[in-house]
């Protein structure tokens, strides 16, 4: 029996991407993040952050808890929240997908939904958060904390200390490479060190969406982005704290044409039904299957489930609408009559 919804975070299995292996003659596995209570990889960030700031003494009960997310951060906050007895108040850009802003008003996050601006200005999501915990950290009588995600280090290091650890003992330490997309950086940076200290010669690499600036920064030094991408979560256009002192063994710049139609074929061959960031996950740990050759054993991570993202990345118009390929079954074929 579990004691609360909080020991269920974490642990996730590991499940063997056939397709993937099968075409590039490496294993690849995924390890199943979307199987976390809050549905997303970010559960172990929101844990973790808040656990740091009760050991550093900065909550109180009844206190508030404060962060700018693309969504997925948001839901394993408000989730631990819930549990520990914390309010949570999140800033979204009105961007994200409609399911993801339902899923944190349902959990009780009080959302501001604020214009997608870039990091640069004043008005952006995270900067909003910060200036508005530290409002309300004056003015709550229980206290506030901005959770911080992107520079708060307590997020890689949820990933050193379970993710990396996990992944050692569940492929009995046979990984030679280990692949991720950015949000924040934690979860590359985190699982990437954690392997590392184990054998320092697991290959790990980057995959980048367009519109991200880091493949161009681990490439060239210059952090320069072009292209757009319609994955949610991911896309950095700076070095966070998390990512302070990282650095790759490879990186990979994957467009959305190449992890499209790995999403849409993992559903209808592998019963995987999962987000477009996992897509270019999937993607790039093919990619780092064809640069170290066949007999390679390669992890990356199945981010968060697909139903969050079911009235854009799983609807026609909208791909259509974004010049992206539609499978030929997504144009559903009338539900059969009885
Ligand atoms: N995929 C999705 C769907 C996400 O929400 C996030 C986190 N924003 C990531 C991947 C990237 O994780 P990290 O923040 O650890 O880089």
């Amino acid at each position: 029996m579990q004691p609360s919804v909080i020991e269920t975070i974490g642990n996730t299995p590991l499940i063997r991407l056939r397709r993937a292996s099968e075409e590039t003659g490496c294993e690849i596995y995924g390890k199943a993040e979307f199987m976390n209570p809050g549905q997303s990889v970010k559960d172990r960030a929101g844990l973790f952050i808040v656990r740091d700031a009760e050991k550093k003494g900065l909550l109180r009960p009844g206190g508030v808890i404060v962060e700018g997310t693309a969504g997925n951060t948001g839901i394993g906050l408000t989730l631990v929240a819930k549990a520990l007895g914390y309010r949570t108040v999140i800033v979204i850009p009105e961007t994200q997908s409609q399911e993801k802003k339902d899923a944190l008003r349902i959990l009780g996050a009080e959302l501001i939904e604020v214009p997608a601006v870039p990091y640069k200005n004043p008005n952006n999501y995270v900067k909003l958060s910060g200036r508005l915990a530290e409002q309300l950290a004056a003015s709550d009588p229980n206290g506030a904390i901005w959770a911080n995600q992107f520079d708060n280090v307590a997020n890689r290091n949820g990933h050193v200390e379970t993710t990396a650890e996990e992944i050692w003992a569940q492929t009995g330490g046979k990984v030679d490479g280990f692949v991720s997309a950015v949000g924040t950086g934690g979860t590359l940076a985190g699982v990437g060190e954690g392997l590392r200290r184990h054998n320092a010669s697991v290959k790990i690499a980057l995959a980048d969406p367009l519109g991200a600036a880091l493949y161009s920064y681990y490439t060239t030094g210059e952090l320069k982005s072009e292209g757009s991408s319609i994955t949610e979560g991911i896309g950095q256009g700076r070095i966070t704290a998390n990512l302070d002192g990282f650095e790759p063994d490879f990186a990979f710049q994957v467009p959305d044409s190449e992890a499209l139609p790995i999403i849409f074929d993992l559903i209808q061959e592998e019963g995987l039904c999962l987000g477009g960031s996992t897509g270019i996950n999937i993607a790039g740990a093919k990619r780092l299957a064809r640069e170290m050759g066949p007999g390679h054993t390669i992890v990356t991570i199945l981010c968060d489930y697909g139903n969050r993202y079911q009235s854009k990345l799983f609807n026609p118009a909208f791909l259509r609408e974004k010049d992206l390929p539609v499978p030929a079954w997504m144009e559903r074929a009338p539900d059969v009559a009885v």
